[in-house]
């Protein structure tokens, strides 16, 4: 595995003052490779190279362009237990959901390929006479994509392939704590037989890298996923240069369970969606919505649930719960724990670090009841397995409850009645609602995004996401030999 940045075609370790530890968080003695830190330099080299190299591709044919994403979904298909392997052990999710991670980057992979034959635009009649009109899509040019930790591989995919298969070229900053697995990425890609230039990594801090990509003039298109506070300061610094941004930021996902839901369902979503990934996705589930009668049926479960999952370092087969990611979010995981407590929440099961810890940052599965609209843990995302169970009288209150957050990523209700459902689906302010089954979720051909404070621009994956990466041109061809318009008035 390389461990620098990637310019140009080629791999070099930046002069830097400072190395990145790759650390393990299951045990973080376990030192995986060291990355110099990329400098504002190193950004703005990026940034030329991309821009010597976009006229070239924009003008290799987009199902060539495609073919790259093809060979790359073979090379990562036959890669893909390194790929599990190196993000469980840097990233600390469990092999099963890292294996499910690299599957999903592979199915955005071949979904990108293929719209290299489509970039479709529309024709449309004109209101004159003699006058063909339509729309055609084309590449921005240097585009600059910034992600975070938390699903390593598969969301570099989904921004990088969209962005490169639409002709654009590519500044890309990984977070400084998951660098190996974007380094497979890029190695792939390059194996793959991307030219040199059309892809460039740059392994550094947000405040320096991040920055530079946003801040310099030749980025026309950023994208972001990550934390509320640096994405709306992103926004804001993007906005003020006039790009096209788009940020996908926070959740606080709730699931609705109404009197008539099946219990056992509703459990296997609930745990599913809240200690997944230790909790560590936008769409975990983080908060419960129950009705009354049922509400202590579902806790019991609930807590049963909760307290026997194996908490265990991702790498080992048997662990059903990983770490979380670093020695910052174990902290505020733990202090949000507190925060629920001194609330006044009622601790079900969990609410610390688990017996065998041995120096990894791990938490118990966390459930809190008795948790209500005003508390911090109803309202705040904690980004770790702390599940917040509150009481919902009917269809109203749910939908009222569930809208009374800041966020709008995704939702899920439990019941069989098809006017509740239709209400919920309605009603509910999230870009994502799903349906007697988990709030997690996403697939390469459907848009991915959210509401309110947790995103702006345009949705992620599917056909919107290829059209983020787009410039739209509408074209107006007069036939009519006049070189008027001829419109009838
Ligand atoms: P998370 O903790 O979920 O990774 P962050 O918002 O802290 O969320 O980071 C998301 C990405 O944004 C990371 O790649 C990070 O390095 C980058 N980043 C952080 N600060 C800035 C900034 N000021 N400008 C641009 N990118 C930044």
């Amino acid at each position: 595995m390389p461990t620098g940045s990637y310019i140009n075609g080629k791999w070099f370790h930046p002069k830097s003052e400072r190395l990145v530890k790759n650390i393990n968080p299951a045990d973080p003695k376990d030192i995986i490779a060291e990355f110099p830190a990329g400098t504002v330099e190193d950004a703005h080299a990026a940034i030329q190279a991309a821009q010597a190299t976009f006229p070239a591709w924009k003008n290799t044919p987009g199902p060539e362009r495609g073919r790259v994403l093809w060979r790359a979904v073979n090379i990562a298909r036959a890669r893909l237990e390194e790929i599990a392997q190196t993000m469980s052990r840097e990233e600390g999710k469990i092999l099963k959901e890292a294996r499910g991670e690299v599957l999903k980057g592979i199915s955005l992979l071949e979904f990108f390929a293929g719209e290299g034959y489509r970039m479709h635009g529309k024709t449309m009649p004109s209101e004159a006479r003699d006058t063909f009109t339509y729309t055609i899509r084309r590449p921005i040019g240097v585009v600059g994509l910034i992600t975070p930790w938390n699903f390593p591989w598969a969301l570099p995919v989904w921004k990088i392939a969209p962005a490169i298969v639409a002709g654009n070229t590519v500044v890309f900053k990984p977070a400084e704590i998951t660098p190996a697995t974007a380094s497979l990425l890029v190695e792939i890609l390059e194996q793959a037989g991307l030219p040199p230039g059309v892809l460039n990594m740059v392994v550094g801090s947000g405040a320096t890298v991040g920055s530079a990509i946003v801040e310099a003039s030749e980025t026309r298109a950023i994208s972001f996923t990550g934390s509320n506070e640096v994405g709306t300061a992103l926004y804001h610094q993007a906005a003020k240069l006039n790009k096209k941004v788009t940020c996908e930021m926070g959740g606080k996902n709730a699931i609705v369970v109404m009197p008539d839901a099946d219990l056992t369902r509703a459990t296997n979503a609930i745990i599913g969606g809240a200690f997944g990934s230790t909790g560590q996705r936008c769409t975990a589930t983080s908060r419960v919505l129950v009705a009354p009668d049922v509400k202590n049926k579902l806790v019991e479960l609930l807590g049963e649930r909760a307290s026997q999952l194996r908490v265990g370092p991702g790498l080992d087969e048997t662990s059903e719960m990983g770490p979380a990611v670093d020695e910052k979010q174990w902290k505020t995981d733990l202090s949000y724990i507190e925060i629920a407590k001194r609330e006044g929440a009622r601790l079900v099961t969990g609410g610390g670090v688990p017996p065998g810890a041995n120096g990894g940052y791990f938490v118990e599965p966390t459930i809190f009841d008795g948790v209500t609209p005003e508390m911090r843990i109803f309202r705040e995302e904690v980004f770790g397995p702390v599940l917040a169970v509150g009481v919902a009288t009917d269809i109203q209150e749910a939908i009222k409850f569930s809208n009374a957050v800041e966020y709008g990523l995704t939702t899920s209700i439990f019941t069989q009645d098809i006017n509740n459902i239709m209400r919920y689906i309605e009603d509910v302010e999230t870009g994502m609602v799903h349906v007697n089954e988990p709030t997690i979720g996403g697939e390469a051909q459907l848009p991915f995004g959210g509401t309110k404070n947790t995103g702006v621009g345009e949705r992620e994956m599917a056909e919107e996401g290829l059209n983020f990466f787009t410039e739209l041109k509408t074209v107006f061809i007069n036939y009519g030999g006049t070189g008027e318009r001829n419109l009838i008035r």
